[in-house]
């Protein structure tokens, strides 16, 4: 097994109810470490590019329009394969079908609120991490 590095949002209807530690938590009880963290508000242009694959996709808009809604926290995950397992604490992408006991299952409010974002993959994880950290920021 690899230590791996994934990027996170806690994204704004989480940050609205004030369930910042209790997703921290999720993460750290699950094996993942916070490396890096930095409470934003995310600009349009910021928003707009972080979720640019799905620029063509009918609900772009609304996303985007949530993601600048409130603050948001960026982090850095640390552990044994943290981009599938920030996944799996994560739940499914539509609260309805996240398996019971992941941050979407407990938290989300919709398939469009769904309180928090992970990495899919190692490059968009590695890209992801440049776009809001220097090395500087990141202390494993
Ligand atoms: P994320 O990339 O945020 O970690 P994901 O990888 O589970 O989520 P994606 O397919 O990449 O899901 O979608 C990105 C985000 O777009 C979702 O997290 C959600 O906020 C929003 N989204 C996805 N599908 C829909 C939909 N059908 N209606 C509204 N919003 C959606
Ligand atoms: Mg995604």
């Amino acid at each position: 097994m690899a230590l791996e590095r994934t990027f996170s949002i806690i994204k704004p209807d989480a940050t609205r109810r004030n369930l910042t530690g209790k997703i921290i938590a999720k993460f750290e009880e699950g094996g993942l470490r916070v490396v890096a963290s930095r409470r934003i508000h995310m600009t349009r242009r910021q928003a707009e590019s972080f979720y640019g694959v799905h620029r063509e996709r009918p609900f772009f808009g609304e996303l985007v329009d949530f993601m600048i809604s409130g603050p948001v926290v960026v982090q850095v995950l640390e552990g044994e394969n943290a981009i599938a397992r920030n996944r799996e604490i994560m739940g499914a992408t539509d609260p309805s079908k996240a398996d019971a006991g992941t941050i979407r299952a407990e938290f989300a409010e919709s398939i469009g609120e769904n309180s928090v974002h992970g990495s899919d993959a190692p490059e968009t994880a590695r890209q992801e991490i440049a776009h809001f950290f220097s090395e500087a920021d990141i202390v494993g």
